[in-house]
Formats: C-alpha cells, sequence, structure tokens
C-alpha cells in the first residue's frame, strides 16, 4: 500500500484531531524518517522537540528494552529504584525536587494545584480567589484547567465553561505584569519563548524583570519549559540564557526521549511538596519504564553536549537562512535550533510551504499561521544542514 492507499485505511476508523501532511511514516532514525513508499525525509520538527537526540537513538532504544524486561509498573503504592531519576532530573536543572507526570499538559495541571494550594496554606489569600496570570496567545497544553489560561478561539470556543482565576496580559509586557497583579495573585506562568505562538522570542531582560516583579509582589515565577528545555534553545533550560531560575518549571517532550511520555514539575523543597500524600497522582506518573528513559536522557544530554551543539549549528543555521532572497520572507529569528522563518501575510500562509518542503524531503510544520518552524535534531551535522538549507532556498524562491 502506498501513503494514499494507507491514510484511506487509517481515517476510516481514526477519529482525528490533527492536520496532518499526507504521508505515513514507517522507520526514523538519527534525523531521517522514512514513509511506507520508501521515500526519506530529514526531520525538521522533531515531533515539537521530543526527539532532540533524533529518532531512535542507540542509547534510549537500549534503556527502553532493557527496562521492558526487567521491572514494568508496581504502582504508588511502593518505591522503586528507577525513582532516583527525580534527584537526578532536578540536580540536573539547579532545583532540589521534581515532580514526575507523563503528558505536559499534566505538568502545568501540578503548578496551578501547587500555585492554588500556596496562595491559601502560605499566602493568605481567601480560598477559591486565587488568581494565575498567564501571557495572550500562550500554549500549555490542552486539558480544561490549562485551555482555561487560553486566549486562542480555536482551542477554546465551543468547550466552555472554564476554570475561573486566570488573567490574561500582553506577552513580553512588564507593565502589564506590574499592573495584573493585586492581593490575590498567586503566580505568574509564562514560556521563555512563544512557540507554539510563533516562535516569539520575548526582549533580552525580560524574564530576569518578570522574576523581580514577582518576587517582590511574593508571587511564585513559573517558566514553561517543554519544548524549550533540554537543549533546544542552546542551554539546558531556556530561562539560563538570562540566569534566571524560577520558582517553578515545568519539562516534558524529550526528557521522555521520544520513547514514552514523561513529564515533570521541578523546584525547589517548600514550594514544590506543597502537595501531600493523596492530594494527587497518576498511574503511570514515575513509573519504571519513564524514568528509565528519563535517566538515560539526562547521560546523553550530559555526555553529548546537545544543548552546546545546538546553540552552535542554530547560530549557523540562522544565518544560512538570511542569507537567502525571498519576497516572501518577513523575518528569521530563533535560539539554538528553535527557529521561525515569519513569512509576509501576502505569501498566504506557512503551510503551503511546508508542503513544499515535504515534497522536497524536509518534514517540518508551520507554528500559527504564518511562520514555518524548523526544529531539526540538536545533533544534526553542518553537511546535513547545508543540504537543509538549498532545499529552503528552493522554496522560498
Ligand atoms: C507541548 C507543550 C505542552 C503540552 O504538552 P503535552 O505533552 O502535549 O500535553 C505544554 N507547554 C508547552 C510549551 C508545549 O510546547
Amino acid at each position: 500500500m502506498g501513503n494514499k492507499e494507507l491514510i484511506e485505511e487509517i481515517s476510516a476508523g481514526l477519529a482525528d484531531t490533527y492536520d496532518r501532511h499526507r504521508v505515513v511514516f514507517v522507520k526514523g532514525l538519527g534525523p531521517w524518517l522514512w514513509d511506507v513508499e520508501g521515500k526519506i525525509y530529514m526531520d525538521f520538527l522533531c515531533c515539537y522537540s521530543t526527539v532532540n537526540a533524533g529518532h531512535c537513538h542507540p542509547r534510549i532504544v537500549r534503556a527502553v528494552r532493557e527496562q521492558a524486561g526487567k521491572l514494568d509498573a508496581v504502582s504508588g503504592a511502593a518505591y522503586h529504584e528507577g525513582l532516583i531519576f527525580a534527584k537526578e532530573l532536578a540536580e540536573f536543572c539547579g532545583y532540589d525536587k521534581a515532580l514526575l507526570m507523563n503528558s505536559g499538559a499534566e505538568a502545568v495541571e501540578r503548578i496551578i494545584k501547587i500555585a492554588r494550594k500556596r496562595a491559601y496554606i502560605r499566602m493568605g489569600i481567601p480560598r477559591n480567589r486565587a488568581k494565575i496570570i498567564v501571557c495572550e496567545d500562550n500554549f500549555h497544553g490542552r486539558t480544561y484547567g490549562v485551555l482555561s489560561a487560553s486566549t486562542e478561539p480555536h482551542y477554546t470556543k465551543n468547550f466552555g465553561p472554564f476554570l475561573p482565576g486566570f488573567i490574561k496580559i500582553p506577552f513580553n509586557d512588564t507593565g502589564a505584569l506590574k499592573k495584573a497583579i493585586d492581593g490575590n495573585t498567586c503566580a505568574f506562568l509564562v514560556e521563555p519563548i512563544q512557540a507554539e505562538g510563533g516562535i516569539i522570542i520575548p526582549d533580552q531582560g525580560y524574564l530576569s524583570r518578570c522574576k523581580e516583579i514577582c518576587e517582590k509582589a511574593g508571587i511564585l515565577f513559573i517558566l514553561d519549559e517543554i519544548q524549550t528545555g533540554m537543549g533546544r534553545t542552546g542551554k539546558i533550560l531556556c530561562g539560563q540564557h538570562e540566569n534566571v531560575k524560577p520558582h517553578l518549571s515545568t519539562v516534558g517532550k524529550f526528557i521522555g526521549g521520544g520513547q514514552i511520555p514523561v513529564s515533570a514539575v521541578l523546584g525547589d523543597r517548600g514550594i514544590i511538596d506543597i502537595l501531600e500524600a493523596g492530594e494527587d497522582g497518576s498511574t503511570h506518573s514515575g513509573f519504571p519504564p519513564a524514568c528509565a528513559v528519563g535517566r538515560e536522557v539526562l547521560r546523553i544530554l550530559k555526555e553529548e553536549r546537545l544543548e552546546e551543539k545546538a546553540a552552535k549549528t542554530g547560530e549557523y543555521l540562522i544565518g544560512k537562512l538570511r542569507e537567502i532572497k525571498s519576497q516572501h520572507v518577513k523575518e528569521i529569528r530563533g535560539k539554538g535550533l528553535l527557529i521561525g522563518i515569519e513569512l509576509k501575510p501576502e505569501a498566504g500562509g506557512a503551510k503551503r510551504f511546508c508542503q513544499a518542503l515535504l515534497e522536497k524531503g524536509i518534514f517540518c510544520k508551520e507554528a500559527h499561521t504564518h511562520v514555518i518552524r524548523l526544529a531539526p535534531p540538536l545533533n544534526i551535522s553542518i553537511e546535513l544542514i547545508d543540504k537543509a538549507v538549498g532545499k529552503f532556498k528552493e522554496v522560498l524562491r
């Protein structure tokens, strides 16, 4: 069967909520993906930064295989040795503790719980009155608590009523943050780069100013690093570009190595451990396979210095892209290997460019309407980058 026939068969049974390229992948290795017809593609999406070390990294595959034959789920009714992952992850990111979860959205849900409980127990905010400030055009996931913080009509229009207690302010606007804080505010949650929003990078100094403002007000400053974390932007966490350590961070995506959904909330003692036994949980959170993969991802990050590669290769790629003469391009911006090519509105949207790139053997996806998002594996070679740039040139001209 070819792509077309297989897609027809899949679509007959799949309740689909995605706008997918018309391609069926059957195999991945390093920066490469193969479709069912044997055509090969360079992966410039990496499942939104979930396969930062490339597909089927041999060490990650080995970790999955070994764990699969050793110990599976044991529940939260006991400990298992892999839970030492929490300490390793927290230390690696400069925190005391990690609360382990599965998906990114679940981690952000725990942020909401922690911030609210802290508001009532520590801050003296009247019960059910706590407010969390978030930014317009954010993306923190698709569960109800998280969606309640969204300003994207497409995600929310038909799904109300939502959770109260979110105040929405413009991104990259410290004045708006100051103005929005009142006696019932308990936290400010923000992405260090709005990736889904179109690779929107705030001004240098924005994050550190936000932290100052939050500290002064006694509220939590929280960064959602689910997409930007784990080396993608050229540092382990994107906040490190400004030497900012938020009170809480969320990580996800690549921490599961592309093999198992793993996410976490990171924080210091006294904040993150405000949730007590019985107040939270999830069947698979911190289960042995997740911990085994997460531990191997940490070792790979340490030993292969993926964030340094991302910084170097990213700078090179941005430079090469900026040399392309195209009447369609408005701006090229990025940090590390999280890069956006913003097209002029009259170019007719990024989607058709992504489709043209697919035909030329580059798999990528638009972010928002007018931005081509580029997020190749962090260990991609310069030779491949050059090859890809040739194809971008053809498509953008
Ligand atoms: C992907 C993402 C999420 C949601 O993660 P899921 O695993 O899809 O639930 C949250 N925040 C950011 C910044 C993300 O990129």
